[in-house]
């Protein structure tokens, strides 16, 4: 039987990590190296392997991700039926989330790596190396974008967040679960995953604008805050709940001359839009300008107000590219546009 094609790129992480005991493990494996440690992969697909990079994820960048978008552009016009990145864990959820932002391919990108390191008892990186080439080999992943795999789990890239430090189930879909399940060798769906137009990539030469994260936290006294929005091109609020800062905080947003989006620190669940009404609570905030994130979480808004910014998107078509992409379903929107 002929093997699928399927090219798989190296970037880094723990999944490639060995030392010699003393001063702690470091990226060195190369992506030959890797698939070489996988039993049956081989059998599994016709592999094009290449290292771009040999980082921790905590190192990599926006550039690191356009040259993987590149790549496995490149791949897939040349044949491959899907694409594997493999990267450090520590960023995955939002690494994957800019891919799938970019994405412009039926193909799926698959991206996974691993939480225990070779040299541990029990490493998982070969068992989720061999879900992710099953996966991005599976035409049932046509279609859905960017998918992270680990732990025998695929996840839709703008659902997934990384739950514990250590875990090998350190990967989860809050809210609205996985997509599916990897079982005998096979990928099986379960649930469908919000699909948007994929975004054009934003000239190279370009710098990238500058979007702060900013949580707020019980007694902020919106230092943080003030600074991001005078320093920064735009800024993510993670607030309370469903959207809610100290009132203190509220003159600032109102005050901002770059695009604030209002996220949830909780990190599962939608932001709200006519539930509350004191100083500082989510109808306030958007009243004063805010964008509501809806079920994007505040990382994940950040790269999209990014990407959104990077292209020059006018500030009033913020909150509708949010709306649509952060709502729960295919074809809604987050509804604070609706009254
Ligand atoms: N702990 C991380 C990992 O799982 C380290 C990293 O992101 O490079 O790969």
């Amino acid at each position: 039987m002929s093997r699928p094609p399927v090219a798989l790129a190296s970037l880094g992480g723990t999944i490639t990590m060995t030392g010699n005991g003393s001063g702690g493990v470091r990226p060195s494996l190369t992506a030959a190296d890797l698939v070489s440690a996988v039993p049956g992969l081989a059998e599994a697909a016709d592999l094009a392997v290449t290292t771009l990079a040999t980082a921790p994820g905590a190192s990599l960048g926006a550039a690191d991700m356009r040259r993987c978008l590149a790549w496995a552009g490149d791949a897939v016009r040349a044949g491959a039926a899907g694409a594997v990145v493999v990267q450090g864990t520590d960023t995955i959820e939002e690494t994957a989330y800019f891919l799938d932002l970019h994405w412009d391919r039926e193909e799926p990108l698959v991206v996974t790596g691993a939480m225990r390191n070779p040299t541990a008892p029990g490493p998982d990186g070969p068992a989720n190396l061999y879900a992710a080439v099953t996966t991005a080999a599976d035409p049932a992943s046509r279609g859905l974008g960017a998918l992270v795999v680990l732990n025998d789990t695929v996840h839709a890239a703008c659902r997934v967040r990384k739950i514990h430090t250590s875990a090998v189930q350190a990967f989860a879909s809050p809210g609205f679960g996985a997509l599916g399940h990897l079982f005998e060798g096979g990928v099986h769906y379960g649930n469908p995953v919000p699909r948007h137009p994929a975004l054009p990539l934003p000239p190279e030469d370009r710098p990238r604008p500058r979007v702060a994260m900013v949580e707020t936290c019980f007694d902020d006294d919106g230092a943080l805050l003030a600074h991001a929005t005078a320093e920064y091109d735009g800024v993510v609020l993670a607030g309370f709940g469903v959207g809610h800062v100290p009132a203190a905080l509220a003159e600032t947003v109102s005050a901002a001359r770059v695009p604030v989006v209002l996220a949830s620190r909780t990190g599962a669940g939608s932001t709200a839009c006519r539930t509350y009404g004191f100083p500082g609570s989510e109808r306030d905030l958007i009243a004063r300008g805010a964008i509501p994130a809806g079920f994007l979480d505040a990382r994940k808004s950040r790269i999209l107000l990014g990407s959104l910014l990077a292209l020059g998107v006018p500030r009033e078509r913020l909150r509708a590219e949010f709306a649509a992409r952060g709502a729960g379903a295919p074809g809604s929107t987050v509804g604070c546009e609706s009254g």
